[in-house]
């Protein structure tokens, strides 16, 4: 099993680039700062990282907004969470899905998992790709491929992944404000979530 990212740095975790300081590893209920421990994310962070056994429930407790990539997956209970999957995690467009897992679903928490290597992030050089697969893949014309990817490209670019969570929360943190808002991160080397320093 390989360590957590901050003891291996990055020669070792393919996290090349990557602001291993911003990085709180999780390994045991301490690393959990005081404002989360008793909520839905602690027992997020105790399930995924720290082999909480899986309680039973009846009602999500927590809303997750994870990117769709296809490499990761959550060890959490069932009934325990929305999850929300889009490009990057990224919630912009999905507001009234969040409204509702709050206003009807009763939710108390949301975390946003952001993680290294995202497709969502420097769009642009992924351009020709993009435009050429879905000419050949989709059957798309050229022109209108192109002006698709040039249209949603301003919407689901992410920047960077660490930045990109982080004021995410506290986008939503003023959205509604009686709501715990995490910034979280999934470390594809290990599998393992990770807290963010803001
Ligand atoms: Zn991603």
């Amino acid at each position: 099993m390989i360590a957590n990212l901050s003891e291996i740095g990055h020669k070792d975790c393919g996290l090349e680039g990557f602001p291993l300081e911003y990085l709180i590893p999780v390994t045991s209920r301490d690393s959990i700062p005081g404002e989360y421990l008793g909520t839905p994310i602690e027992s997020l962070l105790g399930y995924h990282n720290l082999g909480y056994p899986l309680k039973t429930y009846k009602h999500a407790e927590l809303l997750i907004g994870m990117c769709m990539d296809y490499r990761k997956h959550l060890h959490i209970p069932d009934n325990f969470a929305y999850v929300l999957r889009t490009g990057g995690g990224n919630l912009r467009y999905s507001e009234f899905k969040l409204s509702y897992a709050i206003a009807i679903g009763g939710v108390k928490a949301i975390v946003l998992i952001g993680h290294d290597n995202c497709g969502m992030v420097n769009l642009m050089s992924k351009k020709e790709k993009f435009i050429k697969g879905l000419v050949e893949n989709a059957g798309w014309e050229q022109s209108r491929a192109e002006e698709h990817f040039m249209h949603f490209v301003p919407m689901f670019e992410i920047g960077n992944e660490v930045d990109f969570v982080i004021s995410e929360a506290k986008r939503l943190r003023l959205k509604y404000p009686k709501i715990l808002v995490a910034p979280m991160f999934y470390g594809m080397a290990d599998k393992q979530l990770y807290l963010l320093k803001e």
